[in-house]
């Protein structure tokens, strides 16, 4: 498979624009690379509760972390960032990185991401929610139906991709099931992956050995952090959130915190002058309430 580049302009709805050039990560020194893993997204898991998700998850996590020390890493950092945060088996994680752990932490999935890292890696990630044809498909939690900022529905995968890009970083590589890449590369056309499982439903996969997974994005990660990254997207100002609850209760709630509007029968908006603060939000409305 080639190096995975385009210099085009990428063709965002709405407010989303894309940079004029990619960067090239292997002129950048030194090469700082952020991880955010999360779990449903492993090879050879089909329920979140099997007791091997640790371990597949933090060898699927040592193995990025490995492809881009391979590829001239001179930092990287992990986020355990599926359900408690605190996942990864802490005394087998690679010993080389550093690990962000634990729930609540003020930008969830991507804590600890700013400007001076040269580009991300999702591993383990998953379709968002009322997708068809994903494992576990979902966005944040089952209550939402859809996400949209600035007009584009996106997941898990989009609102950290957005998250990165308001600091300038690219996503460079991304591994989960299918469905994951295939959502991911209609925000970022041609980001480098590997597709470690198809979801048979939404309850059972087909998926590569976790071996052969592991290989694999050791050295697909290595391939795309030598090549050419992706450009970033730019997002506009002020930054439109739009989020559809299932039912209408949570809506019901959310539109008592002021600045949220509610624009529907379980629908909810807000606007804000950045991303950062979308950001925390999104993750205050769709993991922190309760009926
Ligand atoms: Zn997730």
């Amino acid at each position: 498979m080639p190096t995975p580049v385009f210099r085009r302009t990428i063709p965002l709805l709405f407010a989303l624009v894309s940079a004029p050039l990619g960067l090239v990560a292997a002129q950048q020194h030194p090469l700082a690379v952020y991880i955010s893993a999360d779990m449903e997204g492993i090879a050879g898991l089909s329920s979140m509760q099997d007791p091997m998700g640790p371990k597949l998850m933090t060898r699927e996590v040592n193995a990025a972390v490995a492809g881009a020390f391979a590829a001239g890493a001179t930092r990287v950092v992990v986020n355990d960032a599926h359900g408690s945060h605190a996942n990864l088996l802490v005394d087998q994680l690679d010993p080389r990185a550093i690990l962000f752990r634990g729930a609540l932490k003020p930008y969830g999935m991507m804590e600890g991401l700013d400007s001076s890292f040269s580009a991300v890696l999702f591993v383990g990630f998953h379709g968002k929610g009322k997708s068809l044809g994903g494992f576990e498909a979902h966005t944040g939690t089952n209550e939402i139906a859809d996400l949209r900022i600035n007009g584009v529905s996106v997941g898990e995968y989009g609102m950290n991709t957005i998250f990165a890009a308001w600091y300038g970083v690219p996503v460079a590589f991304v591994s989960g099931d299918s469905l994951a890449l295939v959502q991911m590369r209609t925000l970022v056309p041609g980001v480098a992956g590997v597709a470690v499982k198809t979801g048979i439903w939404n309850e059972a996969v087909r998926t590569l050995s976790p071996d052969s997974a592991q290989a694999a994005i050791a050295r697909e990660v290595e391939r795309a952090l030598r090549g050419r990254l992706p450009a970033t997207l730019r997002v506009a100002r002020p930054v439109i959130v739009e989020l559809d609850y299932t039912t209408s209760v949570l809506a019901d709630i959310a539109e008592g915190i002021p600045g949220v509007r509610r624009t529907g029968y379980g629908t909810v908006s807000f606007t804000t002058p950045g991303y950062p603060e979308a950001y925390r939000m999104i993750r205050v409305l769709y993991r922190h309430l309760r009926p």
